[in-house]
């Protein structure tokens, strides 16, 4: 059985109402298209994808999708949804028995999910995934204002996606489709045609994203559940004639690093924690020592500045370790105020920013007090919708 899915984003999401379209909008750093693409192409059972997209995305489909482990073509959709599948339909192989259509507009579906609907639908010929009413569910008179009748909850569900049809089924349904006749889902237009749909249980997190709550709830769920970590680290050699700063604070001392910019080891060594956590390179790329922009460049503005750089990537950072290895000073007056300084940079609570200062004991360039070494971890979060 080759089963080939068809994910449909052909809208534009107007009811989230932003200038990015609604299937291109980021949880956790991955686009709601690409979330939703990910779950079939890494489904054991499934052979080939066909995404379908608004005309003017078709050419930057592969670019938004990523790549991709079984075949994957993008074609344009129609005016409808029922137009977007028929494309969408024309452009699997012949060979395809088995076709799941889903909505990018669904990113959290999961394998078994899929699977109970593979399965449903090789046994029926097509099914639905769906949740049972949790509410009592009233049937309205909407002119009146009134209520008609209580509609047996038990005999209510909600629909959801991926919907499974073998081929003749979904060929037939969108013949029907291709008339007048407006679907809000390719099972009603099968069950138009005659044919049983099966329902199989669907997944109360497999939720539809339509609008910006629906966004906000969705990025603070994967806040909870997928946070991203990275490491940095830095050192500068102590020499005369230069100021000890850490996290913008000016450290009284004799010597101070050598370096292009301020030579801020715990914003340097923060930067390139987050910089990894993001998968966005590291401090010598975003700021090269060469560049005349970053001379004596304030270690709390290149922290800012990658703030932005990892919130373009959907993230920002939740909390964040650092240690300072360093022989002379003591650090033990400053930390507090480096505490607050990156607190307030970083806008979060003090308590989510760890300081620590070590000596090395006296063990080599650090230890003999020639040179200021830091370690820092930092966790980042999905972004907040702005
Ligand atoms: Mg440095």
């Amino acid at each position: 059985m080759l089963i080939g899915v068809i994910v449909v984003a052909g809208g534009r999401g107007q009811r989230l109402g932003g200038a990015v379209p609604k299937q291109l909008l980021e949880i956790g750093g991955r686009s709601l298209l690409r979330r939703s693409v990910d779950a079939f192409d890494r489904h054991p059972d499934i052979t080939e994808l066909v995404v379908v997209l608004p005309q003017d995305l078709v050419d930057d489909g592969r670019m938004l999708v990523g790549d991709t482990a079984r075949t994957c073509r993008f074609v344009a959709g129609g005016a409808r949804r029922q137009d977007s599948v028929r494309q969408g339909l024309g452009a699997l192989s012949p060979a395809v028995d088995v076709i799941l259509v889903h909505d990018a507009a669904r990113p959290f579906v999961d394998a078994d999910l899929i699977t109970r609907v593979i399965r449903a639908t090789s046994d029926v010929g097509a099914a639905v995934p769906g949740v049972q009413a949790k509410d009592t569910v009233k049937r309205v008179d909407v002119g009146a204002g009134l209520i008609a009748e209580t509609v047996p909850r038990e005999e209510v569900w909600l629909a959801q996606t991926p919907q499974g049809f073998r081929r003749q089924v979904l060929e037939d349904a969108v013949a029907l489709g291709a008339t007048d006749l407006a679907a809000t889902d390719e099972a009603m237009l099968a069950e138009k045609a005659g044919y049983p749909v099966a329902i199989v249980r669907g997944d109360d997190r497999n939720t539809k994203i339509t609008t910006a709550e629906d966004l906000v709830r969705a990025r603070a769920t994967m806040s909870a559940a997928a946070p991203r970590v990275g490491t940095g680290y830095d050192l500068h050699r102590l020499v005369e004639g230069r100021v000890l700063v850490l996290a913008g604070v000016v450290i009284p001392f004799e010597r101070g690093p050598h370096a292009h910019s301020d030579g801020d080891v715990v914003c340097h060594a923060l930067v390139d924690a987050m910089l990894g956590a993001a998968g966005a390179g590291d401090v010598g790329r975003h700021f090269p020592n060469t560049d005349v922009r970053w001379k004596n460049a304030a270690g709390l503005d290149l922290l800012t500045r990658t703030m932005a750089i990892v919130a373009e990537a959907g993230w920002r950072c939740a909390s964040a370790d650092v240690t300072v290895v360093l022989e002379r000073p003591k650090l033990a007056p400053h930390v507090d105020r480096i505490r607050q300084a990156l607190a307030d940079t970083l806008g979060v609570a003090v308590s989510a920013i760890g300081l620590k200062g070590k000596t090395n004991e006296g063990v080599d360039a650090v230890g003999r007090g020639d040179a200021i070494a830091s370690h820092a971890v930092a966790v980042l979060v999905p972004e907040d919708v702005r």
